[in-house]
């Protein structure tokens, strides 16, 4: 998919953001500092049904408080993580307070959510580390319905055949499973047949500012096509625009998920924002 849209070549610079530059890491011992600090803490990010407006569920992306240097994105940190058994108790740590949350919200009457929570290359290959995961919520009083698992294609195909072994157990389960950023990989659509996807999320690149390129309409449409073949949900991630929202709207995405709608916030804040944004995001469903 990348390379049809660079052959297309509507704008060069298509290219270039796909591999950002990476930035300077914190070290394992930080990190390990950090996690029985509980420096680690999700932010959650609306995704939104396009016909309807509705908020569908929400994506939980880590965030570190950091004594010093304020709110950290992933980016600085999450690369060290992969490759250590850290990650492990990372992600089963990030996996806690998102349970706690999802009790919290079911206490507070919000509509059932789907929370969906990002796993790296290491968790998915990990069959012990699966095993600790459904134990984690069988304990919890969560239904597994409840929950998305993301994992991106470069983690599927790292440990292909652990990976699809692991894949299956939580779908049987009943988790969800998403395949994350959909399109910047290689030979995406074999490997995403062969995965129990229930969700594709089309990676950004194709999605933020697609309403200005007509070349990247058709890519779109057959990446939005293939989902619908399949029967999975599909999910435009990076939408920030009215008019992105329309054309993917148009084209049949079913969710859409962006700064548009909302950029990722604290869990305190996402009742007030379901109250307020309600209206707004009737209109943008409807045609105006
Ligand atoms: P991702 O899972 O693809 O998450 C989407 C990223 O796009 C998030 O960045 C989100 O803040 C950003 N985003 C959402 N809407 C927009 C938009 O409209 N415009 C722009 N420019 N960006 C948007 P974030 O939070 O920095 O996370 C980056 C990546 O770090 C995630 O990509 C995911 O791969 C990884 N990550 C985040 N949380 C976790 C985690 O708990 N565990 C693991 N293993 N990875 C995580
Ligand atoms: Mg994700
Ligand atoms: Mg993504
Ligand atoms: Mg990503």
């Amino acid at each position: 998919l990348t390379q049809l849209l660079c052959k297309a070549g509507d704008r060069g610079s298509d290219c270039a953001p796909l591999v950002p530059p990476p930035l300077p890491q914190a070290s394992l011992e930080e990190l390990a500092q950090a996690l029985t600090r509980k420096e680690f803490v999700p932010y959650f990010q609306p995704k939104v049904a396009m016909q309807t407006g509705h908020l569908k569920g929400v994506e939980a992306l880590v965030r570190w408080n950091h004594p010093e240097r304020g709110l950290l994105a992933p980016a600085h940190f999450i690369d060290t993580l992969e490759g250590h058994p850290l990650m492990a108790d990372f992600t089963i740590d990030m996996v806690q307070q998102v349970l706690e949350r999802i009790l919290d919200w079911q206490s507070h009457g919000l509509p059932p959510l789907t929370v969906s929570v990002n796993l790296s290359a290491d968790n998915l290959a990990d069959r012990s580390f699966i095993d600790r995961l459904i134990a984690q919520i069988s304990a919890s009083g969560v239904k597994p319905a409840s929950l998305v698992w993301e994992v991106t294609e470069t983690s599927v195909m790292r440990q292909l055949s652990q990976a699809l072994t692991n894949m299956g157990r939580l779908r049987l389960m009943g988790f969800g499973l998403a395949m994350d950023d959909f399109g910047i990989g290689y030979s995406s659509m074999q490997q995403f047949a062969r995965c129990p996807f229930t969700e594709l999320k089309i990676d950004r690149a194709f999605v933020n500012g697609a309403a200005q390129w007509p070349n990247r309409h058709m890519v779109l449409k057959s990446a939005l096509d293939l989902g619908q073949s399949l029967g999975v949900a599909t999910v435009a991630e990076g939408v920030e625009t009215v008019e992105d929202w329309k054309l993917l709207r148009d084209l049949g995405c079913d969710m859409a998920q962006g700064y548009l709608l909302a950029k990722p916030m604290p869990a305190e804040d996402l009742v007030g924002w379901i109250r307020q944004d309600r209206r707004r995001l009737r209109a943008l469903a409807g045609d105006e």
